[in-house]
This record gives structure tokens, sequence and C-alpha cells, in this order.
């Protein structure tokens, strides 16, 4: 009975604009990248006219060095994880890891189970020398590595248990959501991922982090009452200001806050604090308010989960469809003894980011918009000339380039170039 139902897949059609787009986005990576490289080198002899006086050549030129290599690295990690995708899904590698687990006669959960658990240490075994390369190679030439082996070690066994942990329980809920609610599990399996993802934020500064850093208690006590009156001024309140060992693993700097409502606290990084002084420390928590002033955080929350609940929405639609895995290179359990769903998801996880790479101009967007906003609330609380010096010292530790490429830079860029960033902190 011939029929035109376009609800249909057809799995020749998805897989041709799958690869389309992957090939797409391939190119756009490696033009991207290859812009980036060409205009760090062009200008990597000349400090700006803008920061002559403030950054020395030497400086300029390292960044432009780390800039380089990460993005040489980066085009070599692009290709394996293309070739790795595409290892997975139209070379029929998840096809043969499914075959070789669904005959072992085990229940569907635990044969579910153990195809993500599978999945998921092969993909880390994949990335380990990507990984191993970035640390101990480009970070250590830098000279911005702190990790030991032997910590690099204890993280990732703590990391796998932690994963495990946390990661096993939330797959068996979904997975059991999804054979067990109805035609609507993706809504119900969609509530269980919102509240576990608020339980992460809850658990995440008190249980997580602590095991793998160090958290003390602010001591200094000229800079704990400074960072009081600016939180007081700005109606913000925190449940503590706390120190973090961040100089074991990277000489790289950062602050942050953790937590949601009465837990939030306000975590420092000991690099941060060695190198910027009281009143610099104070502009980037103003910096940092700001973004919660603004409600770009409740924001950001909000929008992952209408995002995400689009994404359950498609799912649901396209585990049903025997196409949907066809068209990756899966054949499906059709006998009915085990169920698709940890196939759909490892598939979906897969593939969306394909697509989903097409939006990355506009979160990026959204998010530099969202930081000179942050800005000009730092420079309205605190001092925007102290936000500028901070800005750039860090700028420097991080050998940040002061001369991206302008399309990478609206590309990729979470937070607007140095220049014009500090462009608009001194126009307030
Ligand atoms: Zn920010």
């Amino acid at each position: 009975m011939p029929s035109a139902n376009f609800l249909v897949l057809n799995p020749t059609v998805l897989s041709y604009v799958f690869a389309a787009a992957l090939l797409l986005s391939l190119l756009i990576k490696f033009w991207l990248n290859g812009r980036q490289v060409r205009h760090v080198m062009r200008h990597r002899d000349t400090v700006p006219a803008a920061f002559a006086a403030t950054v020395p050549l030497a400086a300029h030129q390292k960044a432009a060095d780390y800039t380089v290599a990460r993005a040489r690295f980066g085009l070599l990690s692009l290709a394996f994880n293309a070739a790795v995708l595409l290892g997975w899904t139209l070379l029929g590698g998840l096809d043969l890891l499914n075959s070789a687990l669904h005959g072992l006669g085990w229940s569907p959960m635990a044969y579910q189970l153990s195809l993500l658990a599978a999945f998921a240490l092969i993909g880390g075994l994949l990335d380990l020398p990507f990984e191993l390369y970035s640390t101990f190679r480009i970070e250590q030439r830098f000279g911005f590595n702190r990790m030991t082996w032997k910590l690099y070690l204890a993280d990732s066994l703590k990391g796998l248990a932690v994963g495990a942990l946390i990661g096993l329980p939330i797959a068996a809920l979904i997975l059991w959501l999804m054979g067990a609610a109805g035609p609507y599990w993706w809504a119900w399996a969609w509530g269980a991922w919102m509240g576990f993802n608020l339980l992460i934020l809850v658990l995440y500064p008190t249980v997580i982090a602590p095991l793998f850093n160090k958290f003390e208690p602010l001591a200094d006590e000229s800079l704990k009452q400074r960072v009081q009156g600016l939180m007081a001024r700005c109606g913000f309140a925190a449940k503590g200001l706390f120190v973090m060992d961040g100089s074991r693993r990277s000489a790289h700097g950062n602050a942050y806050f953790t937590g949601i409502g009465a837990a939030k606290r306000v975590v420092f990084f000991d690099t941060l604090l060695a190198r910027l002084n009281g009143a610099e420390v104070e502009a980037v928590l103003a910096h940092e308010l700001g973004h919660f002033k603004h409600k770009h955080v409740l924001k950001r929350m909000l929008t992952m989960f209408a995002l995400s609940l689009a994404a359950f929405a498609l799912l649901g639609w396209l585990s049903a469809q025997p196409g949907f895995y066809l068209a990756f290179g899966v054949q499906p359990n059709l006998d009915g003894r085990l169920p698709n769903d940890a196939l759909a998801l490892l598939l979906f996880l897969l593939v969306l980011p394909v697509f989903g790479f097409f939006f990355t101009p506009l979160g990026s967007l959204l998010s530099r918009r969202d930081e000179f906003q942050a800005d000009a609330y730092a420079c309205a609380q605190a001092s925007g000339a102290d936000l500028a010096s901070a800005l750039l010292k860090l700028h420097e530790d991080n050998a940040g380039t002061l001369t991206p490429d302008p399309v990478y830079a609206r590309f990729y860029y979470s937070h607007p170039p140095a220049s014009e960033r500090l462009a608009a902190i001194a126009a307030h």
C-alpha cells in the first residue's frame, strides 16, 4: 500500500542530510581556524597601538604562539572527532557494539546501561591522547600546566567514579521512563532531567567540587571587607567566600559563583588572588554580580530548560521511527525483546551537535551582549579603571590574543575581544 506519509522518516534522505551538515560544518570550522591562524601570525610582531603602553612585545608574541598552537591542535582533533563520529554512525560502529551486547541475554536494563557505559568508556579512551597532549604538551610548553601525572590519574579515577555514581542512576531513570511512561514519556523524562540538573546545582559546590579541590574560607580580612561591602551595595547575599586551590592544576585564574538561592557561594581561584590587587578583585566580582543582577544566569537556565524540552520532544518522535536508526547505520532490535531506547539516546547525542553547531554564532552573540552588560554594571558599582587593569592582567596571564580574526571572534567568542571590551569600559 503506497502511502505518502511525510511523518515517516526516509533513512536515505536523513543520512544524506546528516553527511552534508557534517561536511559543511567541517568546512566552516577549518576555514575559521585557518583565518584565525593567519590573522594572529600576521599581527604577531606588533602590539596593537591601544596596548602599546601596557603590553610588552614578548607577552604579545607568547599569546600569538599559544593561540596558534591551540588552533592547529584544534584542527587535528576536529578531523579526528569527525572520523570518530562517522565511525560510530554511517560506518556502523554503534551497530557493531550493539550487536556484541544484545546477544548476551542480559535483562533489558542491564543491556541498555552496558551499551551506554561501553560507549562512554570507548569515547573517553579515544579522547585520552588528545587530552594528554593538550595538558602535558601545549599547556606545559606555555607554562600553564601544574598538573602532575599522579594528580591526572587520581582526577580521572575520581571522575569515572563520580560519573558512574551520578550518570548510571539518571540514565536508568530516563531509560525506564522511555519504556514505561507511554507515548508522552519524553515530557516525564524531561521533568526527571530538570530535577536532576537542579540537584546537581545544589550538590556541586558542597559535595562534588570538594572531591577535586580544597576550599578554604577567604582569610584576607581587608579583601573580605571590601568584597562584603560590594555585595551589600549590590544587595547580594551569599553563604560564604571561598578560595580554591586552582593552582594545583593550572596557572589560569578565575572567579565564580556556584549554587542557587541561599546556598550561593563565591569562589576565588588562588591564582586570581595572587595576581590581582584588592580593587581589581572587587571589580571582577562586580562583573560577576552584574550577571546575576541582569538575570543572565536565570535566563540561561530557562533557555536550557526550554531547549531541552524541545530536544526531548524531538527524541520522542525520532526514537519511534525505524528510519532514524537505519539512517545512522544501526539495525534497531525489532523482535521486541530488547528496547531501542539506549540506542536512540546515543544516536541523538551523536547527531544533534552536528546541527547545533550552526547556531554557535547566535549563542556567542547573546553571550557577548551579556558580558558588555555585566561590564557596565561593574563600572557603575566598582571602578572601571580597576576592571580594565584586571582584565588586561588576566588576558596576559591566559595568553589570550589581542588580535583575533574578526570573523572567528564573531563566530566563537563568548567574551568580546579585549580591544572592544576595554574600549567599552573606558567609555563608561
Ligand atoms: Zn562575564
